[in-house]
């Protein structure tokens, strides 16, 4: 595993093999339950399992976390796409193997372990039976150890891994929030109570495991690399983006890495959702790779790729991410062609769109100045037309900043940061837990809460506009 590429490789089978289960395939990114926007966790495609009929699983599940999008390239390990390896119990194995194979399967000098303050027996089993030296296990609240579906239903500790990349600097007082030192990569969920209405647990019949692991994470650790990004998983995607833009990773500066992470991000993501079937619209996750792919054509301007009217670029880098898939992704391979016109027709179709933008953002600034002459002001452009430019547009408000300082307009930034607020907290509400229910306080669970993705009024707005 350290010394092959891990794409090619597959350490997706290593955590099959640890506990020798069989691997089942990815479930689409696209969820078969209308109440979900996107596959967000390994966990998901097993709601009818929980009804209690295949006893246990692994996968690698390809989930897509917009909740993340800010902190692509910003932090060493989030990204928009990225595969969870997960092994699950639904009724078979408990806390004791779950606890042991996560252990197993992980550098013992390196880790660290989180229980529930409460849950002496995750404790004892990691310390006593697992060996876990008691250093190096720690005790959490329920804000970061107990996991729950929602107010009622099934819930219950979790614990988690963190690798420890500094392990030299001793175990007394130590701070996981610290993430030079910490990166936390495998969570292990322990569902064994339901919370009933008046709030008491009682223990569930059928107890479950849910875990997830990030295999870029993983990669990043086995390959010794200072981030996800520069795994053999992300990187090579990064390699062509900056060979279009004619800049040398290894020497740019950290805002160019951040941006060509971001690119490598946004193309592994948008390559998924397209094969997977979604289709860029305003809606929906349509909008979700909609917007990704307008990131993703921002950022390469920014780094200086020079796409065109005529042509177009992300199909350049998105062939890379076909390359690097394997086998597991097969169906990639099969849609490349498909993948690739849609990709193009969508990027082209956008630069029309930040074309139409210009026109529409020399107006503005022409109507701010004539307004300011008639009422002896100074020339200011509204944060809401700003964030028109940047929303419907694509404009990012530095380059709306830039063509107004040009002319001598302000640009209202506090109403501005107003509107993106709004905003975040609609595509927020995209990234969602599932939901389960126990009736009857008996073992079977279903429902999953309706995903509450508001962004749907907002967008229907912006079809008109860009209509
Ligand atoms: P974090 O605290 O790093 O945001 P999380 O607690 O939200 O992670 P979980 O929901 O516990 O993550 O998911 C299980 C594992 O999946 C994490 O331990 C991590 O390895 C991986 N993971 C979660 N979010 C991301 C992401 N955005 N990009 C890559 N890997 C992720
Ligand atoms: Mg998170
Ligand atoms: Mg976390
Ligand atoms: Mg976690």
């Amino acid at each position: 595993l350290t010394s092959r590429p891990i794409s090619r490789y597959q350490p997706r089978c290593q955590l099959a093999l640890s506990i020798g289960r069989k691997v089942l395939p990815s479930a689409s990114l696209v969820p078969d339950d209308p109440t979900v926007l996107l596959t967000i966790a390994g966990m998901l495609q097993f709601k009818p399992i929980f009804l209690g009929k295949v006893p246990c699983a692994t996968t690698s599940q390809r989930c897509i976390r917009t909740n993340d999008v800010e902190n692509v390239g910003r932090t060493s390990r989030h990204h928009t796409f990225f595969e969870m390896l997960g092994n699950f119990s639904f009724g078979d194995y408990f806390k004791k193997e779950a606890i042991k194979w996560a252990w197993e399967l992980t550098t013992l000098e390196k880790s660290m372990v989180t229980v529930y303050e409460d849950d002496d027996e995750a404790f004892e089993m990691g310390h006593d039976e697992v060996g876990v030296p008691v250093e190096r296990i720690k005790r959490m609240g329920e804000e970061d150890n107990f996991w729950t579906s929602g107010v009622t239903g099934p819930c219950g500790p979790c614990s988690e891994l963190y690798y420890d990349f500094r392990p030299e600097r001793g175990h007394s007082d130590v701070d996981l929030g610290d993430d030079i030192r910490f990166v936390e990569f495998y969570n292990l969920v322990f569902m064994q109570y339901n919370r009933t209405d008046d709030g008491s647990l009682e223990p569930l019949k059928q107890k479950n495991i849910d875990t997830g692991l990030g295999l870029e994470l993983m990669a990043r650790i086995l390959q010794k690399v200072p981030n996800n990004y520069e795994t053999d998983l992300i990187f090579p995607i990064i390699e062509k983006a900056s060979e279009l833009a004619n800049v040398s990773y290894a020497l740019a500066d950290d805002s160019m890495k951040t941006n060509l992470k971001i690119i490598g991000d946004h193309l592994h993501a948008i390559v998924y959702l397209l094969s997977d079937g979604v289709v860029p619209s305003n809606i929906g996750r349509g909008y979700v790779v909609r917007q990704l792919v307008r990131r993703a054509v921002r950022t390469g301007r920014l780094v200086g790729i020079k796409g065109d009217i005529e042509e177009a670029f992300l199909p350049t880098i998105a062939e890379k991410v076909i390359d690097l898939s394997t086998h597991i992704d097969s169906d990639i391979k099969t849609r490349a062609f498909l993948i690739l016109e849609e990709l193009k027709r969508e990027e082209l179709q956008f630069v029309q769109t930040l074309e139409r933008g210009e026109k529409l953002l020399d107006q503005m600034l022409a109507d701010a100045l004539s307004s300011a002459q008639e009422n002896s002001t100074a020339p200011c452009l509204s944060g809401k037309d700003a964030f028109l430019l940047y929303d419907t547009y694509g404009f990012p408000v530095e380059i709306t900043r830039e063509v107004a300082d040009e002319r001598g307009v302000n640009i209202d930034m506090n109403s501005f940061d107003i509107e993106m607020e709004n905003q975040r907290r609609q595509s927020q509400a995209t990234h969602n837990a599932v939901k389960l229910e126990v009736e009857d306080g008996g073992d079977q669970a279903e429902n999953i809460r309706d995903t509450e993705f508001r962004g749907y009024d907002a967008l229907s707005t912006r079809a008109v506009v860009e209509a």
